[in-house]
Formats: structure tokens, C-alpha cells, sequence
């Protein structure tokens, strides 16, 4: 694996955050850039909090960099300096032998920043003290035109509000000129999160670096990261070159996704200047609600479940209609169910002939790797399956009609529910739709692995109908066979 670095200026240098292409981190001082570069291997993609690329003028506070990534920070957006033209910078002269000698030569380049800036800006005093550091990585850039393709400028707390899910984070990481415990314990369980080691979030500090040092080397480390794995977006997007042909971009990772425009789903523009998308929109929006809602309320949970895997304790086979989707009904979260939905929630015979079976595949992953401690078969009212399987005589939908084969595991009972004159066709719609779980569960027992955990008490078979008018639940008697409602009272929660 290609080596990465987050690297952040500190008091004795430059401190980084190493992910080693063997696997190993390491937290380590630097006296220089140029001492760094030389330790790490020759491909090693390094994030770096610090301006690269000058501009000649800066229209507006600072360079498109710093005005890009302004809105992402809101109210944490002092963190990040107005950088000024290159004339200002290179005007340092330092290191200054005073106090006086630094606040001529502070003065000075705001003079310079001023006459190359629209409207007149000068520079920041934080600003200023960055001009040696960035002056050192420009010369080492400008000499060798290769480290541009694998050195990135970023900026942590931008970083972090994007990994935040486009929020600034909630304290600041400094107060008064100290570390803020909140602040730091905020950030430390961001990265954590985002997968950031112990043995760079816990290990000892080298001398020379501190606390805050160390947060935001390895904030650039994800960064360093998300650049490798093609994840990543430069702020503005395409970055800007300078006189010298250095990029001008703050780097910052793509996730969590946050907009389409981010997931690459956003309308294309056609070549005929009509708009396209990739997907319909309706899907685009809802997505984008589910990021910004559900998705970031409960990013720990989808992390944690990315990182273990599922375990979910109930399998239900619903129908496919969209009026009956199981997640909406029982209220599950990610990871919660294990769904497998066919055409009327029906369970075939175990039956293995070599042939194509989803629904027995499905069991046969729920049951024996899952270990689903539930299985629960959903009817549903107004099922259209269930109403082709009581008109058999009728004109198949394609040539293969394979709803009719498909509904031939409810036969005879189908035909038998069918030929009653005594009931409704409501009434055998009903009946159909029930008798057809109790034969789904039936089925289930056939499968051998299925009938022998049941049996060992492991593993349930649940029967239940839901119907979408009155949102009832019927669930089915286990012993009769009976379907009983409702199990809420939903009348009290009409409003
Ligand atoms: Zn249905």
C-alpha cells in the first residue's frame, strides 16, 4: 500500500502522521519539508496544513481556496487566514531578532499585501507567522514540479467540517490560546470514527508538537487518504495554478455525502445543452434527505454496521408492492431486518433442482450465516398476486407468464379458495391472501435446516397481514393457525 502523510506545522517543525505502506503508523517530528519528503518513499501522498500556490492579485478576502471553503466553516471560519499575494509573502525577511524588527517587517507586508489585493487588504498577524513555513514548501514545489501531483494542501477544521457531515464542528479547538478539552474530545472522536488509529490518536507525543498539533495532522491524514482513494474534492473544483503553475485548492474529503453534486448523481448537462440524470429525480431528492437526515443522525450506527457487519435477528418475506414495505411498517432501522420480497411474499418447497431459486437463497444466507433468530411471512390486503392466483383462466401478462408459474406454489388451495361461491371475491381475497401464509410457513418447514432449528428452539416462524388502509396488523396464532388485531391500537394514535 502507497504510504500517506498528515502533515501539520508545530513548534520544532513539521509534525506527521504517517500511515507506512507496511501497515504501521507513526507520529513523527520533522525539522524541515525537505527532511520529511526524504524519509518517506518517493510515492508517499502527503495532506499538509498549510497555502500552496500564490497568487500575483487576491480579488475578495483571500485566495478562491480560502473563499471556497469559507462556507463550509461558517462560525468556525477564523481558523482559516486570508492568505495574501505572493509579493507580500516573499517580502519576509526573517527570522526577526525583535519584536520591533518583526512588527517593520509585519508592516511591510501588508503594505505589499494592500497594493496587490481589490479591494486593499493587509495581513493577518496569525497569517504573517505562516510566511517562513510557506515559503518552504513553495521553493521545494517550485524546484521539484513532481511533488505537485502527490503533496495537497488542506486545511484541518475544514476537514472536519465536512467529515462532520457539512457542519462546523460544535466547539472550538482552542480557547484563550489553549487546547479546549471539548473541543479536542469532539475532534479525537471524529477521527476515531473515521477510522484513525490508537497508535496515532493515543500514542506519545513527540516533544515539539502539541496536542492540537497532533488532532489536526491526523485530520490531514484523512485527507492524505481520501486523495488516494479518489474520494476527495478541491476547493474551488478545478483547483487555480499560479504564475508558477502551483495548484490553488484546499483539499477535503467527499464523505460524508452530503449533496448529489458530491455523489457524482447530479444532472448532466448533455451535449446538446439538455439536462440528464442518472437517476430519476425523485430518487436524487429523497437521497438527499436521507444524507442529511437519517443518514447523519445515525452515522455512528452505519459506520459501526459497515465495520462489524449485520446481525440482524428477524427475517421477513414480504410482498413486493410498494404499498407494503416492511422497513416503513415495523419502523426498522439499517441493519434491523433482512428482507427478501417476492411476488405475494410466497416460500417454495425446498427444492434443490439445480435451478434458480431467490427467495430459498435468501433463507438459506438468513438462516445459516445470519442465524436469524425470526422469520416472519407479511401478506398484505389487495395483494395483486394473490388476486391473479384466484383467476387462473385469465391472459398471462408476458408469453412466459411467470407470475403464473410463480403463483402455482399456491395451487390447489388457490383453486379450492377459488371455486367458493358461498364467499365475496373480496372475501376470497382475504382468505387467499392468508391461507397463503400459513403455506409460506408450511414451505419454510420443508427446508431441512429450517424445520431443525425451529425444533431446537432457535428459530421462529411467524405469520402476519397488514393491511394498508387502516394500517391493521393482523398477526397469525401460531397453534390455530387464526389471525388476530389488532397488536396496537391504532385508532389512538389518529390524530
Ligand atoms: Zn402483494
Amino acid at each position: 500500500m502507497r504510504t500517506l502523510a498528515g502533515v501539520d506545522g508545530c513548534r520544532r517543525g513539521w509534525l506527521a502522521a504517517v500511515a507506512h505502506g507496511d501497515g504501521r503508523h507513526e507520529l513523527r517530528v520533522f525539522a524541515s519539508l525537505a527532511a520529511l519528503l526524504s524519509a518517506l518513499p518517493a510515492d508517499a501522498l502527503i495532506a499538509v496544513d498549510m497555502p500552496i500556490g500564490l497568487p500575483e492579485r487576491i480579488r475578495g478576502p483571500g485566495r478562491a481556496a480560502e473563499q471556497a471553503a469559507r462556507p463550509l466553516l461558517a462560525r468556525r471560519s477564523a481558523s482559516l487566514f486570508s492568505m495574501p499575494a505572493r509579493s507580500a509573502v516573499e517580502a519576509w525577511n526573517g527570522p526577526h531578532g525583535s519584536a520591533a524588527e518583526r512588527a517593520a517587517a509585519h508592516a511591510r507586508a501588508s503594505a505589499l499585501a494592500r497594493a496587490a489585493s481589490e479591494p486593499p487588504r493587509g495581513v493577518s498577524r496569525q497569517g504573517f507567522m505562516l510566511f517562513p513555513r510557506i515559503l518552504e514548501i513553495d521553493r521545494l514545489l517550485r524546484a521539484d514540479p513532481a511533488l505537485r501531483a502527490r503533496v495537497f494542501e488542506s486545511h484541518p477544521e475544514t476537514a472536519f467540517a465536512v467529515l462532520n457531515g457539512a457542519q462546523p464542528m460544535a466547539h472550538p479547538k482552542k480557547h484563550g490560546g489553549r487546547a479546549s478539552g471539548p473541543g479536542m474530545a469532539e475532534r479525537r472522536a471524529l477521527l476515531a470514527a473515521h477510522g484513525v488509529p490508537a497508535a496515532l490518536l493515543a500514542a506519545a507525543r513527540p516533544a515539539g508538537a502539541g496536542e492540537d498539533d497532533r488532532i489536526d495532522a491526523c485530520a490531514m491524514l484523512l485527507v492524505a487518504r481520501a486523495i488516494a482513494a479518489g474520494r476527495a474534492r478541491s476547493l474551488p473544483e478545478p483547483p487555480e495554478r499560479d504564475a508558477h503553475m502551483l495548484p490553488i485548492a484546499i483539499w477535503v474529503p467527499r464523505a460524508p455525502l452530503c449533496s448529489a453534486e458530491e455523489t457524482g448523481l447530479e444532472a448532466l448537462q448533455t451535449s446538446d445543452g439538455a439536462m440528464m440524470t442518472l437517476l430519476p429525480d425523485t430518487l436524487l431528492s429523497g437521497y438527499r434527505s436521507f444524507v442529511q437526515g437519517r443518514y447523519l443522525q445515525e452515522t455512528q450506527t452505519y459506520r459501526a454496521l459497515a465495520r462489524d457487519g449485520q446481525t440482524p435477528e428477524t427475517m421477513v418475506i414480504a410482498c413486493c408492492d410498494s404499498r407494503a414495505a416492511p422497513e416503513t411498517i415495523f419502523g426498522a432501522g439499517a441493519g434491523e431486518l433482512f428482507v427478501a420480497r417476492n411476488v405475494a411474499n410466497l416460500v417454495p418447497p425446498y427444492n434443490p433442482d439445480g435451478e434458480f431459486h431467490g427467495t430459498s437463497a435468501a433463507l438459506e444466507f438468513a438462516v445459516q450465516a445470519l442465524k436469524v433468530r425470526n422469520i416472519v411471512v407479511m401478506g398484505h390486503g389487495r395483494c395483486g398476486g394473490i388476486k391473479a392466483a384466484l383467476s387462473p383462466g385469465s391472459e398471462p401478462l408476458s408469453p412466459g407468464d411467470f407470475i403464473g408459474k410463480w403463483m402455482s406454489i399456491l395451487q390447489p388451495v388457490a383453486e379450492t379458495v377459488a371455486a367458493n361461491a358461498l364467499m365475496t371475491s373480496g372475501e376470497r381475497q382475504t382468505a387467499l391472501e392468508r391461507i397463503s401464509i400459513r403455506t409460506s410457513i408450511a414451505n419454510l418447514r420443508t427446508f431441512p435446516y429450517i424445520a431443525a432449528r425451529e425444533r431446537a428452539g432457535e428459530l421462529r416462524l411467524c405469520g402476519a397481514w397488514f393491511d394498508i388502509s387502516t394500517a391493521e396488523l393482523w398477526a397469525m396464532d401460531p397453534e390455530t393457525g387464526d389471525f388476530q388485531r389488532p397488536l396496537v391500537d391504532v385508532e389512538d394514535a389518529v390524530i
